[in-house]
């Protein structure tokens, strides 16, 4: 048992009022917040400096690695540190979270896991996209279109989800937008199939971009979506022209 504990803390999408009130209570809390850039400027702006550890990609030049992340949280919690790992989204969604998990466990350190608000969900539905629907959809999916471009094939099946009739939900996949829904086409679905890209949802800089399989990628281009951003497709993507007018949570 350590003298320390850990928290694996997901921040939701970023919006602060979607901060969990244990997630809030525990940064306020904290003795130190290891964190990337994901949680976003409105809550990662409220935690003092010298509370706060970047840990993000960019944060040591040319990035923080996941051994180093892993041994600084043991670290810190044989010191008898609180420590929260904080994540963007839900920590066990893409977040690598369960590899910290495991890590800790591994190392005789206590931990906690606290759920979260994911963007997976979360930023669709900002947007006025459920990612179900009666009508449209009674599966979705979360797939992740960042690929190494070493690896031959994709770890996605593209040819199998594109047979499924659910949502997609591709997080990390702005830059490989053109690559799979070409895929998906390619398999046999339909180029008009609605399609929305939702960035940085819920924070100021929020923005949205719409078309189908075959003119998301122009419309990603017209409207300068960049990461992060979550990609849905499916015909749940094309509720949000419907209530778009009433819609009041573009920021
Ligand atoms: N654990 C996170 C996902 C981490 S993977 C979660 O549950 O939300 C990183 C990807 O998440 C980004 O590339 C993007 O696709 C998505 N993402 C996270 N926060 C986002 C936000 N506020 N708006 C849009 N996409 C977001």
């Amino acid at each position: 048992m350590s003298e320390g504990t850990v928290y694996l803390v997901g921040s939701g999408p970023g919006d602060p009022e979607l901060l969990t009130v244990k997630a809030k209570r525990l940064i306020e809390e904290a003795d130190l917040i290891l964190h990337d850039k994901l949680p976003g400027p409105d809550i990662l702006g409220e935690i003092p400096a010298e509370k706060r550890e970047d840990v993000g990609k960019r944060a040591h030049g040319k990035g923080t690695s996941q051994e180093y992340i892993n041994d600084r949280l043991v670290e810190l919690a044989h010191e008898g540190k609180r420590v929260v790992r904080l994540k963007g989204g839900d920590s066990m969604v893409f977040g690598r979270g369960g590899e910290e998990m495991i890590h800790l466990a591994e190392n005789g350190v206590d931990f906690e896991v606290v759920p979260a608000v994911t963007s997976a969900i979360a930023g669709p539905e900002v947007a006025g996209i459920p990612v179900t629907h009666r009508d449209h959809a009674s599966s979705v999916t979360f797939v992740t279109g960042h690929e190494d471009p070493t690896k031959a094939e994709s770890a996605v099946d593209w040819e199998a989800l594109a047979a499924t009739g659910g949502t997609i939900v591709v997080l990390m996949g702005v830059t490989r937008l053109p690559e799979y829904t070409e895929a998906l086409m390619n398999a046999g679905m339909d180029p008009e199939t609605p399609v929305a890209l939702v960035e940085r949802a819920t924070w100021d800089a929020q923005q949205v971009a719409t078309g189908t399989l075959a003119t998301i990628v122009d419309a990603r281009d017209e409207v300068g979506i960049e990461p992060p951003a979550l990609t849905v497709i499916g015909g749940v993507a094309g509720s949000r022209e419907r209530v778009a007018d009433f819609l009041n949570n573009e920021q």
